[in-house]
This record gives structure tokens, sequence and C-alpha cells, in this order.
């Protein structure tokens, strides 16, 4: 097997991201998520990303919209700012900057991408709360994430 390194930064693909990727290993916390997320833009693997938001949401993303970011962009670094893995039981927390070049400007620009992604575990697997679907989705509503919790009391204080 090659020696690649895992976009994410942490070393090489095959022992990092990419058993994630595979769907051989699930991400053991919300971090590990994140930077697998990360990785998966830089690799083009959509379907994970579609298969790590949350359950809820997974039908109302722009899944042509999230491909089109990804090819984009080159991936340069992944910087974790922080990680607050548990804000509630099921909540967590990850500040990170994504290092990029536009690929459709003139591709050298460095650009960053700063953002505090909020993440909810349902059944053991962490998934991402996306904060910008379109959700038809009232307060008193199941939860996006599955947890049978009304929405105001689980995920819509994340979003
Ligand atoms: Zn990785
Ligand atoms: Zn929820």
């Amino acid at each position: 097997m090659s020696e690649m390194r895992c976009p994410c930064g942490l070393g090489n693909y095959a022992e990092c991201c990419q058993p994630l990727h595979a769907g051989k290993q699930a991400a053991a916390s919300a971090e590990q998520l994140m930077r697998s997320r990360y990785s998966a833009f830089a690799r083009h693997e959509i379907d994970y990303l579609v298969q790590t938001t949350a359950l809820g949401q997974q039908g109302a993303l722009d899944v042509p919209a999230i491909a089109a970011w990804s090819k984009a962009n080159q991936w340069l670094q992944l910087e974790v700012v922080s990680a607050n893995e548990k804000l509630d039981k099921t909540h967590a927390q990850v500040e990170f900057k994504a290092h990029y070049q536009d690929l459709k400007q003139d591709g050298q620009t460095p650009q960053v991408h700063h953002e505090v992604s909020h993440f909810v575990k349902h059944q053991g697997a962490w998934f991402f709360l996306d904060p910008t679907t379109e959700m038809q989705i009232t307060m008193k509503q199941p939860c996006i994430c599955g947890s049978g919790k009304k929405f105001k009391q689980c995920c819509a204080q994340y979003l």
C-alpha cells in the first residue's frame, strides 16, 4: 500500500481517515469525525459527507453543491483550533480552520474557512449538524438526529 499522507494531517491516509471513508471504522470522537469530513472534502468522498450529516438532514443536502465545493478547491491543511466533546451528553463542538486555494481564482492565494461546527451522537455514531440546510421542522417535532426528543430540546439549540 502506498504511503500517502492523510489530508487531515495526522498520519498515513490508510491508517487515518481512509478506514472511516471506507465504512470500516466509526469516528471515536466529534473531532475525529470532523477530521474525516475535511479529508473527505479533499478526497472528493461525497457519499461520506452525506452519510455523516445528521440523519434528518441528509435528504435536504445540496449534494451537487457539496461536490462542487469539494472539487473547486485545493485543500491545503486542517487546523483544529479547539474541541469540546461534551457540550452535553450527545453534543460536541469543534472549531477549525480549513486552509485551501480556490482553483477557480488564481489557485495561488491561500484562503481560510473558519468554522465552529456542532455534532450529535446517535446510537454510538457521530453526525455533523449542518446549519445551512433548509429544514421544514417545528420545535415540537421529533429531532432531526433521531434521538426521539423534541427538536427544541435537542439539536435546535446547536443550529
Ligand atoms: Zn486523517
Ligand atoms: Zn437531536
